[in-house]
């Protein structure tokens, strides 16, 4: 898979520039923008490590988890969502344009991994809430290709939501945090590239875990900050970007996190395909020099060497930037 066939060049320029607008018009508000604790642990003592767009990055001190601080509040992200002209775009074009493709090399895998999981933890297929379902692929595809009796798409933004309802899919219109519903209960609640966004990830988790049955599965997708491509780009990854991103975990701060909430970690790995690709992209556009990095340089620049069986090597070391992560609600002791 190359970053091209998800996220096409040309698309991806047009919504670079109606991204700038949705960053100067969030910027406006920057006097009121809230100091927080770490996302992960909770410490309070972190290191500046650089700006970009206008944004803080600090570095919790003691788990090494990167955060934009200080950040927008929850209300102005609400704000910033229900009005972002890119999130549209993604919607109108990136989406429908990608979406055979996402679903063959990102979907699909996900589906696999998560029927093997529930196989293997032996979870009930009755209820799957997806939060952040976007365009609804993954739980259009989840209900064609399994036996869930109950599947709701969470999609707070209204042309996404309608995409989601147009699908046949049950939808909550709603920020996942604000949903507000008796008796409802999950088997499996999933969550793809959502967890980075949020003001407050320790309330997302809290009120992820009021919606599980005990045991019941969270598998949930996010970057991975100590992996190879964000390591190697930093400031230059596409992927440190606020305030679409405002949290960058890796797998021991994400474990902390939700061993604190009473998940059990059941499997953390990094299926990630595209590090070296991405990686490669900013050194042949001149973004990034490696003349002061003679091994990547060698890797990217002066031949063509294997880089798949290197970008498998990552993934199987928790190296890519890609993090998947399956936990579990404690059963009540
Ligand atoms: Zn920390």
């Amino acid at each position: 898979m190359k970053e091209n066939d998800i996220r096409p060049d040309n698309f991806i320029a047009k919504q670079k520039e109606l991204y700038k607008i949705d960053q100067l018009n969030i910027l406006k508000n920057k006097n009121q923008f809230i100091d927080i604790c770490c996302p992960a642990c909770d410490d309070n003592e972190k290191t500046f490590i650089f700006q970009k767009d206008g944004f803080s990055f600090v570095e919790c001190n003691k788990c090494k988890t990167l955060f934009v601080n200080p950040r927008p509040s929850k209300e102005s992200l609400f704000e910033h969502y229900n009005n972002s002209l890119s999130e549209k775009f993604w919607n109108d074009y990136i989406y429908p344009k990608s979406e055979e493709v996402r679903t063959q090399k990102i979907i699909t895998p996900r589906i696999e991994r998560l029927v093997k999981s529930i196989s293997k933890y032996q979870i009930h297929m009755n209820t799957l809430i997806d939060i952040g379902a976007g365009f609804g692929t993954f739980c259009h595809q989840i209900k064609r290709k399994t036996s869930f009796k109950r599947v709701i798409a969470v999609e707070p933004d209204h042309v996404l939501a309608t995409s989601c309802k147009k699908k046949g899919i049950e939808t909550l219109e709603s920020f996942f945090e604000e949903i507000n519903i008796q008796n409802l209960k999950a088997d499996v609640i999933t969550s793809f590239e959502i967890i980075e966004h949020v003001f407050s990830p320790k309330e997302f988790l809290s009120t992820i875990s009021q919606y599980m049955k005990h045991n019941a599965l969270l598998y949930f997708t996010t970057p991975n900050i100590k992996g190879f491509d964000m390591l190697v780009l930093q400031d230059k990854s596409d992927n440190i970007t606020a305030p679409d991103h405002l949290n960058y975990f890796h797998p021991e701060s994400i474990s902390t996190l939700l061993k604190s909430y009473g998940f059990d970690v059941l499997e953390i790995s990094t299926p990630g395909q595209l590090d070296t690709d991405i990686v490669r992209k900013k050194v042949d556009s001149g973004i990034l020099s490696l003349e002061n990095n003679p091994f990547l340089k060698s890797l990217f620049v002066e031949k063509n060497k294997s880089l798949p069986s290197f970008q498998n090597w990552l993934k199987d070391n928790l190296l890519s930037s890609h993090m998947s992560v399956f936990a579990r609600k404690a059963a009540q002791k």
